[in-house]
């Protein structure tokens, strides 16, 4: 049988597959597929815009346009030839953690149930959708009318299950001509956390991939030509399967990576005994740039509480002083070799004004302690089925304090990012491996491939998905002006 994959890109909080980053779902299921016996063909939602929206042609911008990052995300194959020949058509779709995205905006269900409403084949609708989706932070979950799928699929399998067939999906990456960030599972559910917002241990109770079969796929997937990776999906990285023999093994197997990078951290993690050699193998094994994102979401005790979180505000500190102390050293790219992010998260249960003071305190403690945070991301939570937060107040703090959010976001931007990106990129600093990535007007977007990559803006129109070397010449709020050298 012909089968499609429609990649819609999916986001969530412990997995990201949003061009430049090809997420787990379609590799595993383009490898179950192929495993079955049957043809596999991989879409994006690009490739079904550009047939539907855009009748086939791609125009070039002018020098007024932006690039239009709706059809950005081509596969090698074209909608208007594989959906007519498609027997099953599986589509993956759901944003759990709305983000801002450079290159590309996911497809949500309102756009795709019109645009497949005349492809005659069986749908099936998977990917965190299944649990409800949202691609804008701070409203409740898509509410659309699903009967034109033939079914709603979770397909996730056990790791035993999926290492039966997960490296005959390696195969897919020969049909996507760009370069991509492949995210490795390296664990599922959560081994600290019942967080009010979250929806990991709704669907996964805690279990570690094996650091064996982690190996495995990355192997397979550089053996492929691929050389940037995420080591991701994870409640928190140091708690995976003997993490520093991981890493030290995939350094071995794949010596040309250009990328190794992790994602979630737990700073319980990082201050347990045990967290420093962690922190050290990381620095050692993984390339310049990386980041431990701790899901902090707010420094306020009485948010912390009432939301279940994970990390009192003391740990979130002394973790992110033991991050600066072996990652805060410049590495090969131009970037810090490791140093902790932080995501804070407006609207959770008893967010008060107070709140948003203790979240500048503790920052204003991070800068005047000369440490350095690589990124602050903050978002607005999205209110998802099943979580406590849906059952103990759903929207109630986001409504109350939606006034004030823009005022909170922009005072975190203006006197602790802005400050904190000077100290980071100080004027002059040369960063390396800087892709073209798209234009705005006459400025070129650039970004280095990585874990949460800072965006470069370059007078100019260079040509795009070149690699280019960049001088910082200028800050803005959370991104950097730069000069091609
Ligand atoms: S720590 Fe909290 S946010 Fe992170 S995966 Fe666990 S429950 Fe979810």
């Amino acid at each position: 049988m012909h089968y499609t994959i429609l990649d819609c890109y999916t986001d969530e909080a412990s997995g990201l597959g949003v061009p430049p980053y090809l997420g787990t779902y379609p590799r595993y299921l383009f490898g179950k597929f192929k495993q079955e016996g049957h043809e596999v063909a991989y879409l994006t939602i690009d490739d079904l815009r550009l047939w539907k929206k855009y009748d086939n042609i791609k125009k070039e911008t002018s020098e007024k346009e932006k690039t239009n990052i709706l059809i950005y995300n081509l596969t090698n194959n074209k909608a208007s030839e594989v959906l007519p020949e498609t027997d099953v058509l599986i589509v993956i779709l759901g944003v759990h953690v709305p983000g801002k995205y450079l290159t590309a905006l996911p497809g949500t269900l309102h756009e795709v149930i019109p645009l497949l409403k005349d492809i005659n084949c069986k749908k099936i609708l998977t990917g965190p959708a299944v649990f409800g989706t949202q691609l804008e932070g701070g409203k409740f979950f898509e509410k659309e009318d699903l009967s034109s799928f033939d079914d709603v699929t979770n397909y996730d399998a056990s790791f035993e299950e999926l290492e039966k067939y997960v490296l005959e999906g390696v195969d897919i990456i020969r049909q996507i001509p760009d370069r991509r960030v492949i995210e490795i599972e390296t664990g599922r559910g959560c081994n600290v956390g019942k967080c009010s917002f979250c929806t990991e241990p709704l669907k996964n109770s805690f279990v570690n991939r094996k650091k064996e079969d982690v190996v495995k796929e990355t192997k397979a997937y550089y053996q492929r030509g691929a050389r940037y990776f995420r080591l991701g999906k994870q409640a928190d990285f140091y708690a995976s399967d003997r993490p520093i023999e991981m890493l030290k093994e995939i350094r071995e197997a794949c010596p040309e990576v250009e990328m190794l990078h992790i994602d979630n951290v737990n700073p319980n993690s990082v201050v347990k005994p045990g967290g420093e050699e962690i922190t050290k193998a990381v620095v050692e094994y993984c390339t310049s740039g990386n980041i431990a994102a701790f899901g902090v979401e707010s420094f306020d005790p009485e948010v912390v509480k009432a939301n279940l979180l994970n990390t009192m505000p003391l740990i979130a500190m002394k973790a992110i002083k033991i991050i600066n102390k072996y990652g805060a050293v410049r590495g090969e790219n131009g970037l810090h070799k490791f140093l902790p992010g932080i995501n804070i998260i407006f609207g959770l249960l008893n967010e008060t004004k107070e709140t948003h003071k203790k979240n500048m305190e503790a920052l204003s403690q991070v800068m005047a302690e000369d440490l350095l945070l690589r990124r602050i991301n903050i978002r607005q939570v999205a209110v998802l089925p099943g979580t406590f937060l849906e059952k103990h107040g759903g929207n109630k703090f986001l409504r109350k304090n939606k006034q004030y959010y823009w005022k909170w976001r922009n005072e975190i931007r203006q006197k602790i990012d802005f400050p904190m990106l000077e100290r980071l990129l100080p004027k002059g600093t040369v960063l390396t491996d800087v892709f073209t990535e798209m234009y705005d007007g006459k400025t070129t977007f650039c970004r280095q491939m990585g874990t949460y990559p800072l965006v470069i803006g370059v007078k100019g129109r260079l040509p795009l998905k070149k690699r280019i070397k960049v001088k910082v010449v200028d800050h803005m709020l959370r991104s950097i002006v730069g000069e091609e050298v």
